[in-house]
């Protein structure tokens, strides 16, 4: 008397609300047989006319897929536990007479989907009864957003909070010149709803946090993550376990792009790949290591493809595979992962039960590591006019150094300056500056920790000089 049965949410309501059934043991088409006649309603969701299960509708027996083992012949036995997972978990699995109906428009629209058999007339309406939120409508989001909107998927979910800057347009073709400077949203809306005026949007003009992002993606079937920051990713990837979504994953990073579909409750998740975030400053952002722009647009349509691919219950999803893509060499790498027993999210023994500081979990927010005395860029520019003896050192790299410098600085890369600190003359006010004022920190550490004591650093770099001093210095 102690097989328990997990019922997922959209199917609660034809089981008067229950999350879990005790039954008895015997083999999955038993146990099936016995629960759709004790609840008839469930029948139709689960079941095909001929008694077969329905193809979006996946059972498994503790945490393994009855198609491994020995399909509905396989046995459960007192203690085993059985998970009914519709192929959008946590969405609507709606019988096909409950699906959208399509216009005509909408037929000629779609018709290159209707004709492949994979898609055709049901897919293709459960496309429109899907809702997809996607977190970013940056570099990934843009293509992701783009292709969901153009194959029919019924409403996007949108987080953003960021405006478009000149520096996303390389990349994030959502947004043109005319939207720089007006919000993400604004832009992405108008842009999708003039490819596809049917797709409705839900916009959320927010930056994703612990405090609301179980409330914004528990009404989504599918998570599209296009954030560019760990605390982000691990936010992401602990509310779709929590609420049970599966998360279409993708990052990028000057030429390399990861991709994978977590959902916890099948599968590994993100923790189970990352237990824990590098420390702060070791990975790079793509805004100071750079990101080659069609990158994203290869990585982001990846997760479109996964995202649409979960809404049909088609093919097999990147669910326990990681794809490691790398542009320069072109190669395409797949890891198995496994779902680790001891990660702190999924795993047997959780610790993680409720949504965290993610900011602190990724060490962000902290003191910064490098302290020192900063001068700012109007200061500067008066201090060098009264001061010809004060040098400014430049440790940005060299191709930062082409594409603009400060009048009278001297290039010293940050990584070279420990073998090159014979170049200056310690009696001299030195200040350091770079792009934007983290690398200068770490210059005086250099510095000081090799005896100058006359060192400070300009705040916010040649960004600042460019903006507060001299326009003519560009930005980049
Ligand atoms: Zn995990």
């Amino acid at each position: 008397m102690s097989v328990l049965v997990h019922i997922p949410t959209p199917l609660r309501p034809f089981v008067e609300d229950q999350d879990g059934i005790v039954t008895e043991h015997g083999t999955i088409a038993e146990v099936l047989e016995r629960l759709t006649n004790e609840y008839t309603k469930l029948r139709a969701h689960l079941m095909q006319p001929d008694g077969r299960l329905r193809n979006f509708v996946n059972v498994y027996v503790n945490d393994r897929d009855i198609r491994d083992l020995d399909g509905d012949e396989t046995r459960v036995v007192d203690g085993d536990e059985i998970s009914i997972v519709p192929s959008i978990a946590g969405g609507a699995a709606p019988a096909d007479t409950a699906l959208p109906e399509l216009s005509h428009e909408e037929l000629l629209r779609y018709s290159r989907h209707l004709i492949l058999p994979e898609v055709g007339l049901e897919g293709q309406r459960r496309l429109k009864a899907a809702r997809v939120v996607l977190i970013g409508t940056g570099g990934l989001g843009s293509p992701a957003s783009l292709y969901l909107a153009a194959a029919g998927v019924g409403t996007l979910g949108l987080v953003d909070f960021d405006v478009v800057d000149a520096t996303n347009l390389h990349r994030q073709i959502l947004h043109g010149t005319a939207a720089v400077g007006d919000s993400k949203l604004d832009s992405a809306e108008a842009r999708l709803k003039d490819l596809n005026p049917h797709v409705h949007i839900e916009a959320f003009d927010t930056r994703l946090t612990s405090e609301n992002a179980l409330e914004i993606l528990r009404d989504f079937d599918v998570v599209l993550d296009g954030s560019d920051n760990f605390p982000t990713r691990y936010l992401v990837n602990d509310a779709c376990a929590m609420l049970g979504k599966p998360n279409a994953y993708g990052s990028i990073f000057r030429f390399e792009g990861q991709a994978s579909v977590f959902h916890a409750r099948v599968g590994p998740c993100y923790r189970c790949l990352f237990r824990e975030p590098p420390p702060p400053g070791l990975v790079p952002s793509c805004a100071e290591g750079g990101v080659l722009g069609v990158l994203p647009g290869i990585i982001g349509s990846i997760q479109a493809l996964e995202t649409i691919k979960l809404i049909l219950g088609k093919g097999s999803t990147l669910i326990g595979r990681l794809i490691l893509f790398d542009a320069l060499k072109f190669t395409f790498r797949e890891l198995k992962l496994h779902k680790d027993p001891d990660c702190p999210l999924c795993g047997e023994h959780p610790t993680v039960t409720e949504l965290i500081d993610y900011e602190a979990f990724c060490g962000l927010g902290a003191e910064p590591a490098y302290h020192g005395p900063e001068v700012n860029a109007t200061e500067l520019a008066t201090e060098l006019k009264e001061n010809p003896e004060l040098v400014l050192i430049d440790v940005r790299e060299p191709l930062e150094w082409e594409i603009c410098r400060i009048d009278g600085a001297t290039l010293i890369p940050l990584g070279h300056l420990p073998e090159r600190l014979n170049e200056l003359n310690g009696h001299k006010e030195i200040v350091t500056h770079c792009h934007k004022g983290v690398r200068s920190m770490q210059a005086l550490e250099v510095l000081k920790a090799a005896g100058f004591t006359r060192v400070r650093s300009l705040a916010g770099g040649i960004e600042a000089w460019s903006t507060e001093v001299d326009p003519s210095v560009p930005r980049y």
